[in-house]
């Protein structure tokens, strides 16, 4: 399995792999290079289990549960 898994939720809100962007999850400050990113509208980034934790997205999706 790749990590080229995308999942577009609404028009501002986005799953994707972070290969290169220097970014940390705005909730707990966790370095998400390399890692599944979540973008929420307002420009802000999370790490996929805080996107959950304040509802960004319902849940993590089945397709990256192992992953993350
Ligand atoms: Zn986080």
């Amino acid at each position: 399995m790749s990590n080229n898994f995308r999942l577009r939720i609404t028009n501002h809100r986005k799953i994707f792999f972070n290969y290169t962007r220097d970014i940390k999850c705005f909730s707990c400050e966790r370095d998400l290079h390399d890692s599944y990113t979540v973008s929420g509208n307002r420009g802000k980034t999370r790490c996929v289990p805080c996107a959950v934790k304040y509802h960004i997205i319902d849940e993590v999706p089945e397709e990256i549960k192992e992953l993350i």
